[in-house]
């Protein structure tokens, strides 16, 4: 170990910095974050140092460097850039026996600043001992990624009733099984959702439950999954996905996002292909009231967004019926996703001041839709599940008085690496799609905002299969 992590404690201890530009006003904010009595020799200062002086959170002394400035400091650091004036403070310093950092040059330095992850009172330090500051950085961004930003409140809250748990349960044992069930639980979930208020009142209940052995009642999470690129996930989305204990997935789910379920969670496929559902709804929904009884933590997770023609409120108002908890977490559904990665806007000022979502299958099999109020000026149209109706589409559209030459495209499994985008207009478009061998799950644009795809398309998937991502 090249460096010893500690936490130090600067809250009115006087910290010196010495220079006054960006560099140095960077760490001159995680110094006041931490609390502690800054003063800044520089000649000069920038602008954001002024303003935190106006504000009265750090002195300011004009003054070049003189060594007496360290004086009584518990912490000095070097940020000017003038690398012998850095030298002289780095031997000022470590001769009074004070901590220095000197920005960018270890060989200086006594001690070195981690990238920090801030969940007060949380707070998590990475360092790669100077080696790499970018890489210490993408530790960073990981870390900042899997841990919830209420985790601070929630540190907080334990924090709150450490000695009445402590009193409630004698045995060390017991008292971990508790907390770890708080912290991994429904309790931890509400405040990450911001719902302070009910997780304390869960937790003084639980607290004064005498049962500790049945099984607490589970929780529902409906999941949006996204189009499919798991990158588009939201950071709620793979928090929940990677601690459920059950996962229900569908057809829509893209494998890369599967991948991030945890390893040992039960998955479970509950189909929902076009007239060959593998779980009927009803027995979808009893399945997660089952296992919310049995006490597990599933995740229902669904293409997309889950309000989004993806039957999630008649989920959930089974579980509401029942009285099971359930929280849903949005998803970047299909038109934003293939719009984006298909570079086809789906409003613009010139071309479309509306975007209407609408189903291309309706529950009786039909294509039966208000035309009239989808052919509307400056509109753009985006058809879910349209595939098989796509002819029926082109040609109700256009006998309700859409222009034949109005753009159109199909984009085959947006923002996947098999991506395909189609484009044509209403006249040519079922034919072209007829030709192409299109592979579901497919999305249909329907307005002049798809002639910007020429310009604006910039995702450009080489994948086995396909000859060319992008077509037309
Ligand atoms: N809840 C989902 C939609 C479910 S309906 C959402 O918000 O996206 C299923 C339809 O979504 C498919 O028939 C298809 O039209 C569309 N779809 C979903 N993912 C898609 C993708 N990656 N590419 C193209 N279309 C997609």
């Amino acid at each position: 170990m090249d460096y010893f992590p500690i936490f130090l404690d600067l809250r009115t201890r006087h910290c010196t910095v010495i220079g006054g530009g960006e560099v140095a006003s960077r760490r001159i904010s995680l110094l006041i974050d931490a609390g502690a009595d800054v003063t800044v020799f520089a000649p000069t200062v920038n602008s954001t140092i002024q303003r935190a002086v106006s504000d009265g959170k750090v002195r300011h002394v004009a003054e070049e460097f003189i060594p007496e400035q360290l004086e009584a400091s518990t912490l000095v650091i070097a940020a000017t850039d003038d690398p012998s004036v850095n030298r002289q403070v780095s031997e000022a310093a470590r001769l009074r026996g004070i901590p220095v950092n000197v920005v960018d040059q270890p060989d200086l330095c006594t001690f070195i600043m981690p990238s920090i992850v801030d969940r007060s009172p949380v707070i998590i330090a990475v360092s790669t001992g100077g080696a790499s500051p970018v890489l210490a950085r993408q530790i960073r961004a990981r870390l900042e990624a899997l841990i919830p930003a209420g985790y601070g409140r929630l540190a907080n809250l334990v924090n709150r009733f450490r000695n009445t748990v402590k009193q409630r349960f004698e045995q060390p044992a017991q008292r971990r099984r508790f907390w770890e069930e708080v912290l991994q639980g429904r309790i931890a979930e509400l405040v990450y959702t911001g719902q302070d208020n009910a997780a304390i009142a869960e937790l003084q209940k639980k607290i004064e439950s005498d049962d500790h052995n049945s099984p607490p009642l589970g929780e529902i999470y409906l999941v949006g999954g996204g189009p499919g690129d798991p990158d588009l996930l939201t950071f709620r989305a793979l928090h929940l996905i990677q601690q459920a204990d059950v996962v229900v997935y569908d057809r829509l789910v893209s494998a890369a996002v599967l991948d991030l379920v945890r390893r040992d969670a039960v998955r479970i496929y509950a189909g929902k292909e076009r007239d060959h559902h593998v779980l009927p709804q009803e027995d979808i929904n009893q399945l997660l009231v089952r296992l919310a009884k049995e006490g597990k933590r599933v995740v229902r997770l669904k293409g997309g967004d889950p309000f989004i023609f993806g039957r999630g409120g008649e989920e959930i108002d089974t579980l509401a019926a029942e009285g099971i908890p359930f929280q849903v977490v949005p998803g970047i559904t299909a038109a934003s996703g293939c719009a984006a990665y298909a570079g086809i806007p789906l409003t613009h000022r010139d071309y479309s001041q509306s975007v209407v979502f609408v189903t291309g299958h309706l529950k009786d099999g039909t294509v039966n839709l208000n035309w009239k109020a989808l052919v509307q000026p400056n509109q753009t149209i985006v058809f879910y599940m349209g595939l098989l109706g796509l002819a029926t589409i082109c040609r109700e559209l256009i006998h309700h008085g859409m222009s034949p030459s109005t753009k159109a495209a199909l984009v085959q499994q947006g923002t996947l690496p098999n991506q395909r985008v189609l484009i044509g207009n209403l006249e040519t478009l079922p034919a072209i799609v007829e030709a192409a061998e299109v592979r579901a799950p497919t999305l249909i644009i329907v307005g002049e905002v798809v002639q910007l795809h020429q310009r604006l398309s910039w995702f450009d998937p080489v994948s086995p299969g396909t000859a060319s991502g992008r077509e037309g």
